[in-house]
């Protein structure tokens, strides 16, 4: 029998993990799963929640509850990696030996840069952010109270989880601002540390064209290099500045600390290398990585997470039937797509009916 370990048990994790239940008997395949946290959230939601279109009850779940049986659910934070000895050094389990190791550890925030940035955060006044559950809960009152000024979507560095998610932000706070009937009394900026709010040249115009149309301003190669909150303005490293009323911030993201302290297996920034085609470790024979943990060139997306699950699972079947792995991870672009009467729409989902289909569907590798 072999043993499966997977550090993580976030969407892509828990996906990986349920369709390996499905598909193996417990005699066949020991899975485990270490992850630290014993709440799940659907992250897609903090955008909504941000707005006050949900509440917190669909958000969160208890991890235990996500998988199917069968699954050992080690809580727990992974420390190191050994892939010498094939083993997980945890925090209070001690080691957890491995035949094949998934590292599905996900993106971690870094609140230390820019400077100031975490002050301000902490303040809660004039800076914001809605990548985590209590920055959105705080960013709604803001929203809801905000009477006027300048409110700025920035992020301070790429990659980050779903790109998308700053430009929705902006373009539902001036939405929300208009229902609101306060639409005049506000300024709208959009920044970006790119050469452009999104990379992909065939769209670009368009979408410029409707930031236009709802006079949203846009700063591109912003490289934000301090917060200064009790000014209400943001510098950036080569001297610019964006004054604000109310800043919704992205901190830069950067890989979990178990991979910065484990030999050999992340680059600089702690995400996994691994094949881009076949998610294994660049150094390892055993060693897997999916979702927003590897470095494969792929946007940071659940959707990104449930394909790469799914070949990854296709892939492991095959390894431990003896057969040579076939499936291939080809990365889908996020794109606006402009498909009907000369109009663009930007890739939107309809959280109502993403959340059913999360908890009920994608996480139990159904679809
Ligand atoms: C505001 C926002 C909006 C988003 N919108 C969308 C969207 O519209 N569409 C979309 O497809 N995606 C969206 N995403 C991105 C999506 O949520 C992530 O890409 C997805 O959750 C990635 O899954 P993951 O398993 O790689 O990481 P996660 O789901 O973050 O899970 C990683 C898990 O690893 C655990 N972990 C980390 N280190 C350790 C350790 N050392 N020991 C034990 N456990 C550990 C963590 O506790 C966590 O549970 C959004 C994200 C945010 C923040």
């Amino acid at each position: 029998m072999k043993r499966i370990v997977i550090i993580g048990g976030g969407s892509a994790g828990v996906m990986f993990v349920n369709r390996m239940r499905r598909d193996f008997t417990e005699d066949e395949v020991e899975l485990s799963v270490i992850e630290r946290s014993d709440k799940h959230y659907f992250q897609p939601a903090f955008t909504s929640i941000a707005f006050g279109l949900d509440e917190g009850e669909d958000v969160v779940r208890p991890t235990k509850d996500l998988f199917y049986e069968g699954v050992n659910l080690i809580t727990d934070s992974a420390t190191r990696i050994n892939p010498k000895n094939n083993t997980v050094t945890t925090s209070k389990h001690g080691a957890v030996s491995y035949d094949y190791l998934i590292v599905a550890t996900g993106a971690k925030l870094n609140f230390d840069e820019p400077a100031g940035m975490k002050e301000g955060l902490n303040k809660g006044e004039g800076v914001f952010t809605f990548y985590t559950m209590d920055g959105a809960l705080k960013l709604r009152d803001a929203i809801k109270n905000c009477d006027g000024g300048t409110i700025v979507s920035m992020s301070s560095e790429n990659p980050i989880k779903c790109p998308a998610a700053p430009i929705n932000f902006i373009l539902m706070a001036e939405d929300t601002m208009r229902m609101f009937g306060r639409r005049n009394k506000f300024k709208f900026v959009l920044s970006t540390p790119m050469q452009s709010v999104i990379p992909n040249q065939p769209y670009l115009e368009k979408f410029n064209s409707i930031l236009d149309s709802k006079e949203i301003g846009v700063v591109n190669n912003f490289s934000p290099g301090e917060v200064d909150y009790k000014n209400g303005v943001v510098r950036s490293y080569n001297g610019k500045k964006i004054n604000f009323d109310l800043l919704c911030i992205i901190p830069p993201h950067e890989g979990e600390q178990v991979i910065h302290d484990s030999e050999e297996l992340g680059d600089a920034a702690g995400w996994v290398t691994c094949d881009k085609y076949h998610l294994l470790s660049n150094y390892y024979s055993n060693i897997y990585a999916i979702g927003d943990a590897s470095d494969v060139p792929a946007s940071k997306t659940m959707t990104s997470a449930r394909i790469q699950a799914k070949v990854l699972t296709d892939r492991m079947k095959a390894v431990l039937e003896g057969k040579e792995p076939t499936a291939t991870y080809k990365p889908e672009v996020l794109c606006p797509i402009s498909p009907k009467n000369k109009k663009s729409v930007f890739a939107h989902y309809n959280y109502d009916e993403l959340k059913p289909l999360y908890w009920n569907l994608i996480l139990k590798g159904l679809i």
